[in-house]
């Protein structure tokens, strides 16, 4: 069957419920604050990927539109003397304008100098060895080529040659025009980016060289990225992505993002460590784990502290009940010594007192009619001396016993000991005749006991009884009257030889 569960019980799981949802609800906030701080932190590098890539563009098409100009100016003017001054002017004023380029480069088809941005004349160099050189000298395709970093022969820069071709009148290979962007240009930019201490940012070519990254490093310039993670990135994800990759490096894993540039075969990446991005995420969770932490400890402790005290509570209210329950049946007890005879089990004289003072009352009021018989068993001395105290006790019992079958049948009959071994039968609603009767009955089953009795003359214990009845609202007169008038008859009965029942009006002999 269902049993409802104890307070205690249901105490512990509401406090275990309370410190699991605390718990969870922590978990929970946490978990979704950290995936809302890798979101925008997604966004921040795709941001700074953006601003990389649009820089780059404009940066290499600054001087793509200045090589656009020499180009058409060489084959509209050709490379004569005049020319060539007007050139090397106007090659010195674009790189004085743009502050990417170091230099500006013209060389002829066999890969000689022909003229420069420089201010001292073309030295006797020949750059066909160069890879933008034989690029175009294989390619006639005439738009712009930007080629892997190189090192300046004149001044030892890194340098990121942009180049286009110069074709003949007739088409065929006429020379190149070559713009040099220093590689330091970018990493001013890019120091400018805030990307934390373990941050990198790169721009690197479609087909796989590094061309600067930041932090910088001489041996990274140039590098074939083809085999790393972000490069696989690229190349799966297409133009613009998000990928987080662990680096073979440094062993840091980095949120990356990269967007190829608008016009140029090149994309940026930058990537900021993840580790950095969620420090200030940790330090926030573990407060918060060890205020949720603390509080549940309180909590539990608070209910664990509740519980015991119910339980206390309840083992002293247990204790109570098992005392009052003891107490009760003391008490209980103790009134039925109180009103009970401890040899013969009858009413004792205490409750036989009472009981006559209120059926006194009660056939007062009913205008009924109260009978009492005193009994006297007869020479009890004698029998005492004969066969001793203890076969004298056992022979009251024995009476006692006899008497409860016979006279309390009725809810108001009362038999008592009287005192010593006097008994009394106390008969409310009966007269003096239904009371003699009774006592009659009394008397004679106790001779037919057959108790053995030496002393007397029938040879058995008898006894002698006294009877009379009388109407309180007929007869004003105290309880008393009552005893005394039953104790002359009993008085009479013995007088008269006793074994016998005497009323108080007259005596009937057997
Ligand atoms: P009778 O009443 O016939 O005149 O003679 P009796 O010998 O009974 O006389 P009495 O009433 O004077 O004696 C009462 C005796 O009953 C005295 C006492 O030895 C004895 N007795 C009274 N109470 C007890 C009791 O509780 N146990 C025993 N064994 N004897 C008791
Ligand atoms: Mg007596
Ligand atoms: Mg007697």
């Amino acid at each position: 069957m269902f049993r409802r569960p104890s307070i205690t019980f249901r105490t512990t799981a509401f406090v275990a419920v309370v410190c699991l949802a605390l718990v969870a609800l922590d978990f929970l906030n946490s978990w979704h604050s950290r995936a809302v701080q890798l979101k925008q932190m997604s966004v921040a590098t795709s941001n700074l990927a953006r601003a990389m890539a649009q820089q780059a563009d404009d940066t290499i098409k600054q001087a793509d539109t200045a090589l656009i100009g020499i180009v058409e100016r060489i084959q509209h003017d050709g490379t004569g003397p005049a020319a060539l001054d007007r050139l090397h002017r106007l090659l010195a004023m674009r790189v004085n304008e743009l502050p990417q380029l170091d230099a500006l480069h013209v060389y002829d088809k066999d890969g000689n100098w022909v003229v420069n941005s420089r201010e001292e004349p073309p030295q006797n160099l020949n750059n066909a060895q160069r890879e933008y050189f034989a690029f175009h000298r294989e390619h006639a395709e005439r738009g712009p080529h930007i080629g892997v970093p190189v090192r300046s022969r004149t001044n030892g820069k890194l340098l990121i040659p942009v180049s286009r071709r110069i074709d003949n009148p007739d088409g065929s290979f006429g020379g190149v025009a070559l713009a040099t962007i220093d590689v330091e240009f970018f990493g001013k930019f890019y120091d400018s980016l805030d990307i934390g201490e373990a941050g990198a940012v790169a721009l690197i070519l479609e087909s796989g060289t590094m061309m600067t990254r930041r932090p910088f490093s001489v041996e990274m310039v140039g590098r074939n990225m083809r085999e790393t993670g972000l490069f696989r990135a690229y190349k799966d994800q297409g133009p613009v992505g998000t990928a987080e990759i662990l680096s073979a490096q440094d062993g840091i894993t980095r949120l990356n993002s990269f967007r190829r540039l608008a016009n140029y075969p090149l994309f940026a990446a930058a990537a900021l460590s993840k580790d950095e991005i969620l420090a200030a995420w940790w330090r926030e969770t573990l407060w918060h784990t060890g205020g949720v932490i603390l509080l549940t400890l309180i909590v539990g402790f608070v209910g664990w502290r509740l519980v015991r005290q119910m339980e206390l509570q309840n083992r002293t209210e247990a204790e109570l009940r098992r005392a009052r329950d003891a107490l009760e049946k003391l008490n209980k007890t103790l009134n039925t010594l109180a009103m009970e005879d401890g040899l013969t089990g009858l009413a004792n004289r205490r409750q036989f007192d009472v009981t006559l003072d209120n059926e006194f009352s009660r056939a007062m009021r009913d205008a009924s009619t109260l009978a009492l018989i005193l009994i006297d068993v007869d020479c009890f001395k004698q029998y005492n001396d004969i066969y001793g105290h203890a076969a004298g006790d056992e022979c009251l019992q024995t009476i006692g016993r006899t008497i409860a079958s016979l006279a309390a049948r009725r809810p108001g009959d009362l038999a008592a000991r009287y005192g010593g071994e006097e008994l009394a039968v106390l008969l409310p609603k009966t007269d003096v005749a239904a009371a003699a009767v009774l006592a009659e009955k009394i008397r004679s089953a106790v001779r037919d006991l057959e108790i053995v009795h030496a002393g007397m003359p029938g040879g058995f214990v008898t006894l002698s009884a006294g009877v009379d009845a009388f109407s309180p609202a007929e007869t004003p007169s105290p309880p008393k009257e009552l005893i005394q008038s039953a104790d002359r008859a009993l008085y009479a009965a013995k007088m008269a030889g006793r074994n016998r029942v005497c009323t108080a009006m007259r005596s009937t002999q057997t």
